[in-house]
């Protein structure tokens, strides 16, 4: 970026962020999450970094928090009350660990605690009796909020042990707990009320009322960790000023280890990651503070924060990033789909890249243009996904995404049919739908040709060996031993699968000849075929054959599969390619019919449905739920009243809630075992 560009950049990213600021401690209701308003911060942070010239003395990397609101009584606080510097990860963590440890020196002892997510307060006793409370606000002046305080329960009125009848100042976070929170939106929706964005909101909302009723019926809660001027108590560390304050009648928080080295600091923080969704309230880190006051005080502050403490924060679970280009992929069954590619960044503990955008409505629905700074997560923890642009930070270098009206694989023109958000290529011969087709065949919900991935595909495609599904059957190990992979050695020969690969590949591809017909019928890729309406017409006809000669009208009669799904299949068989193509597969010895079990008597699970989820130990899920429909029971994807029984293998997902919510029978692994060896339904 030029000179100007970036003095504008920080422009810009200063008026966000003073903004944000505002909308979060002023209004208590942020715009924004907390990760992407980090990653702005940061952002600016590198800025005045390489160009220190660009910092103001407004700038919100100079100040905490934001001025008191005029609503309450200043109060000026005796000494500054600071905000934390942060470590965005081990690796600064460690940084900082190695920058304090010789000032230190080798006795330190760090104690380690949560970070609440909360509100910072100050409570103040004179005489051991509680005579105000104050907020941080921009950590010189922070607002008279004694009222408020008064009505929290874990606050205590009068000191009582080493703290009884101190004059002293006491410092800590107020928080919400994540039950009292849920109860509180619940009753704001019902109340048609605004709702909190997080608890820590909500926390400082409540204690920041007008009126201290409405405090008192929040339901909040504290935990204290500072006391100012700790020397008057004979207080010489900071795991002695947590075991004061708890004397002293107030609530501190349970988990604090004292560390003795940078290893166990970092296992204290990996923990905390760990357990922070099993936590009664919300923690969005650790923080890790020199145990010993004297060495504290050597280190000393800076204008916003100690030196002698950091704040370890958690992955951020969203993240900004610069939107690079959207590009354009074509699926098996030639749909369209655009695609995010954005400047890597880490989100929730991987590098993500891509996402996808879905189609064209959807990009315009997010509102984003190629060059945006846009806001990225994983939606449930792994599925990349653009959550928008930041509006503001353009600069008129950014230009909207046009959907191409020619396949960028093969050129053709494309075609969106009447009412459909999806535009498709229909060239059956395009290569991009081609090479999709083959993946799809070998993917284990299909084929499932071990060890047939991506890459191989692509290199057969390339190198001629395989045009449609039906060429993996006339493969040979010697042909696919001397298969590029398109890697060269260092004397610049290629690098082969070589002889053991492809054996296993081989008896890989065999193995596929008897996959069960529904399998097969998914793996043709017919468009509205699915798993389960391939498992539906597979039961109903029992043989590819008596599919492809079937009418509409016999097809439409299955249960699951309507006129759509019907005359998509029709007109599947209907084309001679595709019929020639099942031709070649019978031929290779690929089976095409359903084996059926001899008799009725030998379905005895005919009538139950079952659910799988999580990791089973001796078989995979496809194989447990193949036993289970080869006994006639129905394996479905979701758990609803009718379910019979819920099958619970390791790290089970939401399924298993579902399951519980609806008191649906959970089994565990050694009852399937036990049931498909017996071959009867377990009691329930
Ligand atoms: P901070 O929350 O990152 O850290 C400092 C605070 O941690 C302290 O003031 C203290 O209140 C608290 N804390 C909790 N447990 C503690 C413990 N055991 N020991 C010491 N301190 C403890 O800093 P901040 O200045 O209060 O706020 C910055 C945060 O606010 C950032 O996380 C930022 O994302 C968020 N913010 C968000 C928006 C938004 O729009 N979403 C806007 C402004 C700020």
């Amino acid at each position: 970026m030029a000179g100007e560009d970036i003095a504008a950049r920080a422009q810009k990213l200063r008026e966000l962020i003073a903004y944000h600021s505002w909308r979060y401690y002023v209004l208590d209701d942020p715009e924004i999450s907390d990760d992407a308003y980090d990653a702005l911060v940061r952002e600016l942070e590198q800025i005045e970094r390489d160009h220190p010239e660009l910092v103001t003395p407004d700038s919100p990397t100079q100040r905490v928090g934001a001025p008191p609101s005029e609503q309450f009584a200043p109060v000026r606080h005796a000494q500054r009350m600071y905000s934390l510097d942060n470590a965005m990860d081990e690796s600064e963590l460690l940084a900082w660990l190695a920058r304090v440890s010789p000032e230190v020196g080798p006795d330190a002892r760090y104690v380690c605690e949560l970070k609440i997510d909360g509100s910072s307060i100050a409570l103040t006793y004179e005489d051991g009796v509680l005579v105000r409370g104050a907020t941080r606000g921009d950590g010189t002046v922070g607002e008279d909020v004694t009222a408020n305080v008064r009505t929290i329960k874990t606050v205590p009125l009068r000191l009582i042990g080493p703290g009884a009848g101190a004059t002293v100042e006491v410092r800590g976070e107020v928080f919400m707990p994540k039950e009292s929170f849920a109860r509180l939106n619940e009753a704001q929706e019902a109340a048609g009320l605004p709702v909190f964005a997080n608890p820590r909101n909500a926390a400082a909302g409540s204690v920041r009322q007008k009126d201290p009723a409405v405090t008192a019926s929040r339901d909040l809660d504290t935990f204290m960790y500072q006391v100012v001027d700790p020397d008057r108590f004979g207080l010489r560390s900071q795991h002695e000023a947590l075991e004061w304050l708890r004397a002293s009648g107030f609530k501190v928080n349970p988990d604090v280890t004292v560390c003795s080295s940078a290893d166990e600091v970092v296992a204290y923080c990996r923990e905390a990651l760990q357990r922070r969704h099993d936590l009664p309230y919300e923690i969005d880190g650790v923080v890790v503070k020199v145990d010993d006051f004297a060495k504290q005080a050597e280190l000393g502050f800076t204008a916003k924060a100690p030196r002698w403490a950091i704040a370890y924060k958690f992955p951020p679970e969203e993240r900004t990033t610069k939107l690079l280009d959207i590009r354009v992929s074509v699926g098996r069954t030639g749909a369209l789909t655009p695609y995010a590619v954005f400047e890597p960044v880490r989100v929730a503990g991987s590098t993500i890249a891509r996402a996808t955008l879905h189609n064209a409505e959807e990009i315009a629905r997010k509102g984003v243009m190629i060059g945006d700074t846009i806001v990225v997560r994983k939606a449930g923890d792994v599925i990349p996904e653009v959550v928008g642009p930041i509006v503001e930070l353009r600069d008129g270098t950014e230009r909207p995404f046009v959907m191409p009206d020619r396949c960028p694989s093969c050129g053709s023109p494309v075609w969106k049919p009447e009412g459909e958000v999806v535009v498709r290529c229909v060239n059956a011969a395009c290569p991009a739908q081609r090479l999709e087709r083959l993946i799809h065949w070998a993917s284990r919900g299909a084929m499932d040709i071990d060890g047939m991935g991506e890459e191989i595909i692509r290199r057969l495609v390339d190198e001629g060996l395989v045009t449609d599904v039906s060429d993996f059957y006339r493969l040979t190990e010697d042909v696919l031993a001397t298969l590029s992979t398109g890697r060269t050695k260092k004397d610049g020969s290629p690098v082969v699968l070589g002889p053991v690969v492809a054996k296993k590949l081989i008896a890989a591809i065999e193995a596929s000849k008897r996959r069960p017909l529904a399998r097969l019928l998914f793996g043709l890729g017919i468009r509205h075929v699915g798993a389960t309406v391939a498992e539906a017409l597979a039961h109903s006809f029992g043989s590819l054959d008596a599919i492809a000669q079937a009418s509409e009208a016999e097809l439409a009669a299955v249960e699951g599969v309507g006129p759509v799904i019907a005359a998509s299949v029709r007109a599947f068989f209907g084309n001679p390619e595709n019929r020639a193509l099942v031709e070649r597969l019978k031929a290779a010895g690929v089976a095409t019919c359903e084996e059926r079990p001899e008799t009725p008597g030998e379905q005895p699970l005919a009538g139950f449905t079952f659910v799988l989820t999580g990791a089973l130990s001796s078989m995979t899920r496809e194989e447990a739920s193949e036993a289970l429909k080869a006994l006639g029971a129905k394996v479905t994807d979701s758990v609803s009243k009718k379910t019979s029984f819920v099958v619970v293998g390791e790290n089970p997902g939401s399924k298993l809630d579902k399951a519980r919510a609806l008191g649906v029978p959970i089994i565990g692994e050694d009852d399937l075992v036990r049931m498909l060896a017996a071959k009867e339904p377990p009691a329930s």
